[in-house]
């Protein structure tokens, strides 16, 4: 009822253009009671359709706020954007050169995760109504993403979350390609991930909050937190977020009645502890990680009532939005500027991690009691948590994350430009790349891919390759007028050591991008080459030493002539150079 007052109200002005006193005196009211759907149902979330229409309506009647399309998504609608800044500029250049704080907010990547997309409206619509609330945006521009998943949010249902306590009806997790866009950062297979890598790099945030609703474990807390990996993010920036910021915000939210807790990334039940999440660059915070942004993945627990969870979200996003307004929010800004600047004159790049098992921390967990008991599905035991049983106690967390695997940066990178999917990304991203000027023969380093495991099941799209390992070679490539070189003094180093380095767990060879140098080319056909190799042989003695100590010690390889050849061949110069050769060079000069 409330909407149809509001949409009558803004016909009205349409048609009538000018706007009188009695017009703005209804035009105030409108705003004042205009009720988002889940404010009407609190066991709703708005849909699609009614998200985007209530932000219009509202963009439509305060100029604080702008919506604009920007992008496209796999389904073929617009991604919106909306832009919330007290002065109205929405440019993002001239709002970091106020030294205004940009906080960037996506909802809806998992659509059947709204709690995000119900808590930004009526977040923006207090942020406008309240003078007190206003005040926070003094220093913060605000961009939201309203639906980021369109696709999803428009597969509504009310089944697939099968363990979730409402909303009654929600979107679905993939996207309209199936694709889980929390896994798409790097390879963008979707429109989404291209339009959000291009918002991302015009914005620039100072922070970035990604809202989802939890799996897993019960407990006590509404809201639960994974914010960008500290240790990954480094610096003084990583310092600065597991030392102040998280405990603050920890402080902050108690303070508010939503008490909360790391997200429960638990082997079997909490109270034996929990770990860090190592959010890989394919993750929302991973991604931002490499631009040197914190990011943070609130996540309200799946078992409590939708209304509670909505709230929760909306109180941490407040507190972020506080926060950034402060002066915390100018140091936050100036330890990312230099981290930025940092990187790019910094050698050794940290690509890949793992657990560190040593010095964890302790945090005051609050739980329920969890229980073994008789299952009535397979007569086998079922673990449970007893609600009845609510306990406090220290469990430990594991927070610390180690390099597993260091790289010293090139000089450049050169990358043929036969590699266009590759080299649309990383002009999405905005890395600095120039085209050579003439075809040229240069010294390089190569790296050959002696090995790497390949997923057995496709992985959001990809057969994904890991624990690749490399040999590297000094070699004289040729290059062609047109082929692309990027020169490491970037802010953007991180990203293109990260996505270029093969070992690295998101790199775009992981992700499959350069498959077809895995496969060989040519072949001999063993009856042809038989005299061929008896000869190569005779050119070289330390070869048939080699194949005289291969034989002694392998009795398949004795046994089998067509291996023997193949040995001889792979040792030939006629076994193609560019077999495995990975073809992104590295130019150390
Ligand atoms: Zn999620």
């Amino acid at each position: 009822m409330y909407r149809i007052f509001l949409l009558c109200s803004s016909i009205f002005f349409l048609a009538f253009g000018k706007t009188t006193s009695a017009q703005k005196k209804l035009k105030e009211i409108s705003q004042t009671i205009m009720k988002t759907p889940h404010e009407q149902n609190p066991n709703a979330t708005a849909t699609y359709e009614e998200t985007i229409n209530w932000y219009q309506q509202l963009a439509a009647s305060h100029k604080e706020l702008t919506m604009v399309e920007r992008g496209e998504t796999d389904v073929g609608k617009p991604l919106h954007l909306a832009i919330l800044s007290s002065d109205q500029d929405t440019n993002p250049t001239s709002i970091r050169n106020k030294g205004k704080r940009i906080l960037l907010v996506n909802n809806a990547i998992h659509p059947g995760e709204p709690c995000g997309v119900d808590a930004s409206m009526l977040l923006i619509r207090d942020l406008l109504s309240q003078p007190k609330k206003k005040k926070m945006l003094d220093n913060v521009v605000i961009v939201f993403i309203p639906i980021y998943n369109i696709g999803g949010a428009l597969y509504r249902n009310s089944h697939t979350r099968a363990n979730q306590n409402g909303p009654e009806s929600y979107g679905f997790r993939g996207n309209i390609r199936h694709l889980d866009l929390n896994r798409d950062f790097i390879k963008c297979d979707s429109r989404n991930a291209m339009a959000f890598s291009e918002i991302f790099q015009e914005w620039n945030p100072d922070v970035f909050i990604d809202n989802h609703t939890s799996n897993g474990a019960d407990y006590q807390y509404t809201m639960t937190m994974i914010a960008t990996q500290h240790n990954k993010l480094g610096g003084a920036l990583g310092k600065y977020l597991d030392t102040k910021m998280m405990p603050q915000f920890y402080k902050a939210m108690a303070k508010e009645d939503w008490e909360m807790c790391p997200y429960v990334y638990a082997k079997e039940t909490p109270d034996d502890g929990i770990m860090g999440f190592l959010d890989l660059p394919r993750y929302s915070t991973g991604y931002s990680t490499l631009f040197h942004t914190i990011g943070f993945v609130p996540e309200a627990h799946m078992l409590k009532p939708y209304k509670d969870r909505v709230a929760a979200t909306y109180k941490f996003m407040e507190v972020n939005i506080e926060l950034l307004n402060s002066e915390e929010g100018v140091a936050i800004q100036k330890m990312k500027q230099e981290a930025a600047e940092a990187s790019k004159t910094q050698q050794k790049f940290e690509i890949n991690w793992e657990l560190d098992p040593e010095q964890p921390s302790t945090f005051l967990f609050k739980g329920f009691e969890p229980g073994y008991k008789k299952s009535e599905v397979t007569g086998l035991d079922r673990l449970y948590y007893d609600r009845s049983k609510p306990y406090e106690k220290n469990i430990p967390v594991l927070n610390n994350y180690k390099a597993k695997t260091v790289v010293n940066k090139p000089a450049a990178y050169i990358i043929p430009q036969a590699w266009k999917e590759v080299i649309a990304r990383l002009e999405i991203n905005k890395v600095t790349m120039q085209q050579l000027q003439k075809d040229q023969v240069l010294e390089v380093e190569t790296y050959y891919v002696l090995s790497e495991e390949t997923s057995s099941k496709p992985y959001e799209g990809h057969y994904i390759h890991s624990n690749v390992q490399v040999d590297r070679r000094t070699e004289k490539v040729q290059f062609y007028k047109g082929d692309y070189k990027i020169i490491m003094n970037q802010t953007r180093n991180r990203y293109i050591v990260e996505t270029l380095e093969p070992e690295a767990p998101d790199s775009f060879f992981a992700w499959g991008f350069f498959d077809s140098i895995l496969q060989q080319k040519e072949h001999f056909s063993a009856y042809v080459f038989e005299d061929r190799a008896a000869e190569i042989l005779k050119e070289n003695p330390t070869l048939m030493r080699e194949l005289a100590k291969k034989r002694a010690t392998d009795k398949d390889f004795a046994e089998s002539g067509y291996e023997q050849l193949h040995f001889i061949y792979l040792n030939s110069p006629h076994y193609e150079q560019t077999h495995r050769r990975y073809p992104v060079y590295r130019l150390n000069n």
